[in-house]
């Protein structure tokens, strides 16, 4: 259930990539250029980040101390065909959590993924979450609805899975906007209630009277199972 960010600029690359994190049950969203990469990164709470190393923009290394100095401290793991000791150094100094020479085993990547996961994941879903006809497939991070399939993009997921994990607690925007969106967030506290709109059509049954996604008057969000 985490979602991952992927600053690539290699087309072939980024699609393989995507789909194959994607099929391990990922949640997955690319990004081709540093600066986009970056502008990404510090607006939006990722669970972890693959970072190309020579990136058009502004390169890998500086996209990382970037984000380290900004305190945006999402596990990032750089890519780079560059394998020599001199920017494994360089990679782990600007702040990467592990560095992974190309070509590299998908095999690899997704054992150093796991690992830096398990050692830094505070928020994904532990079990199975089932709410009216919904139901949240932890370990596929799918969502379903009545049985079929529901389509979230990142940013609703990322907003139901924080609201689901503290049912029956108020959550108010800015604590959205900063757990959801991230440090630095530029979006206002706006964004969190137009997400909040699709979230419900998608979820509820009336979304003009939500059974699960309530707004608390003058404070913020409440999820109810
Ligand atoms: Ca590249």
């Amino acid at each position: 259930m985490a979602l991952i960010l992927i600053v690539e600029d290699e087309p072939g690359l980024r699609l393989t990539l995507t789909d194959r994190l994607k099929a391990e049950g990922y949640v997955v969203e690319t990004r081709d250029d540093g600066i986009a990469g970056l502008d990404a990164a510090r607006a939006h709470g990722y669970d972890l980040i693959l970072l190309d190393v020579m990136l058009p923009g502004m390169d890998g290394f500086r996209v990382c101390q970037t984000l380290r100095e900004e305190d945006v401290d999402t596990p990032i793991i750089m890519l780079t065909a560059r394998g020599n000791v001199g920017d494994r150094i360089t990679g782990l100094k600007s702040g990467a959590d592990d560095y992974l020479p190309k070509p590299f085993h998908m095999q690899e990547l997704l054992l150093r993924m796991e690992a830096i996961l398990r050692r830094t994941k505070k928020e994904a879903l532990a079990q199975n979450v089932r709410f009216g006809a919904i139901e949240i497939d932890a370990k596929a991070a799918l969502v379903r609805r009545g049985g079929a399939e529901v389509t979230l993009s990142a940013k609703e997921y990322q907003l139901m899975r924080y609201l689901v994990q503290r049912p029956g607690e108020v959550v108010n925007r800015d604590t959205l906007l900063r757990e959801v969106w991230g440090y630095n967030a530029t979006p206002n506290t706006r964004t969190v209630d137009v997400h909040m709109t699709w979230l419900r059509q998608k979820l509820e049954n009336d979304p003009a009277s939500p059974a699960h996604f309530v707004t608390v008057r003058g404070m913020g969000y409440r999820f109810d199972g």
